[in-house]
């Protein structure tokens, strides 16, 4: 029987952080340097960021983490693959996150994108995820996908990955 492989969206396919970073540098006319935004809270380092979140568009247009569809597209041969995203926060997200899937990662069926609030109830083998607050309570194999907000917590018991190529050589 295949593994059931849970994979987060956003910090994990669809890099939020620099999304956020591009809002927020519209807003200031500022671009923020990695220091001023590595490890905090991405809802702390980009004070617009629920606001941002919350917005016609963001989650729409919110740009791809690198080799994540390539990697993807193998993974998805050879485990039950599920994209798990907490979206009811962001109402509009709902609607959005469906639509980025289905132009960069075509080949997950709808069956297999499960969009929620909290994770806590999520079960599999093996989860991919860039906060603690949700691999903390996956009782499978959980791979910490390092975003600047997590870049220096301790990794826990959890693999750390930094990039796609990272996940290939443990799960491929
Ligand atoms: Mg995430």
């Amino acid at each position: 029987m295949m593994k059931r492989l849970i994979v987060d969206m956003d910090g994990v396919l669809a890099d939020a952080c620099a999304h956020f970073a591009a809002y927020d540098e519209r807003e200031t006319g500022r671009r923020k340097t990695p220091a001023e935004f590595t490890g905090k809270p991405e809802f702390t380092a980009f004070p617009g960021a629920r606001q941002y979140a919350g917005s016609a568009g963001f989650f729409r247009t919110a740009p791809l983490i690198a080799d994540s569809q390539k990697v993807l597209e193998q993974l998805n041969q050879r485990y039950e693959l599920y994209i798990v995203s907490s979206a009811t926060e962001f109402p509009l997200s709902l609607a959005e996150k469906v639509a980025w899937l289905a132009e960069h990662f075509p080949f997950i069926s709808w069956r297999r994108i499960v969009l929620c609030g909290s994770k806590q109830i999520v079960r599999g083998d093996v989860m991919i995820d860039d906060h603690f607050g949700n691999l903390d309570f996956f009782e499978g194999r959980t791979l910490l996908f390092t975003q600047p907000h997590n870049l220096h917590a301790p990794d826990g018991r959890h693999e750390r990955v930094h990039t796609w190529n990272d996940v290939a050589r443990l799960l491929l």
